[in-house]
């Protein structure tokens, strides 16, 4: 059966490019389809929505100050059992065995495996990934225009700048 599911690498680990494309490749690698990615940043109200199954457990303020500390890298990934396939690639919250992305990668790092501040997210219904994908469109486009937004901060910028540098040239002839 063909499904969605949605994959975030998750902050920290979303600040490596290496960390994304070695996730993307398992993903290739398992006949998985990549149809849509993206940065994006999670703000509290739409990681509640998110995580609306945690909200109220002892960890949840944890989960929510972790994926609302940077960016994040969400994919909208397509295949054959995705939901399962993908789960299986990535490991379980807890314990995950050797040969998945959460025990592999902060093992290549050095670094400890921890529950809550895990490397990625993967959709656990065909449900879940529909509510999941809604939030990420929202939060890509967000993204994309902040992203707009920046670079004509610094265009305006460097355009008064040279202004500047122009009319002390002229001043100075
Ligand atoms: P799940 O919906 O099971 O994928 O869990 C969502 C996220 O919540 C996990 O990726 C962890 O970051 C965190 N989490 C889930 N269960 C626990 C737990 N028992 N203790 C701490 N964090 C958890």
């Amino acid at each position: 059966m063909k499904q969605i599911s949605y994959v975030m690498v998750k902050p920290y680990f979303a600040n490596s490019k290496v960390i994304i494309d070695e996730i993307k490749r398992r993903l290739q690698l398992s006949g998985m389809k990549i149809m849509d990615e993206s940065y994006i940043r999670y703000d509290k109200k739409r990681a509640s929505m998110h995580y609306s199954e945690h909200i109220g457990k002892s960890f949840y303020p944890e989960l929510e100050d972790y994926l609302t500390s940077d960016k994040a890298y969400g994919m909208i990934v397509a295949g054959e059992n995705a939901i399962q396939v993908i789960r299986e690639l990535m490991g379980q919250t807890k314990n995950p065995k050797e040969g998945t992305v959460r025990y592999d990668i902060p093992k290549a790092l050095g670094i400890a495996m921890r529950i809550t501040e895990n490397v990625v997210h993967s959709s656990d219904s065909e449900e879940s990934a529909k509510k999941e994908i809604g939030i990420f469109l929202q939060l890509k486009k967000e993204y994309s225009n902040q992203q707009t937004n920046n670079t004509a901060k610094t265009n305006k910028t460097k355009t008064s700048g040279s202004n500047f540098n122009k009319c002390d040239d002229d001043f100075v002839l």
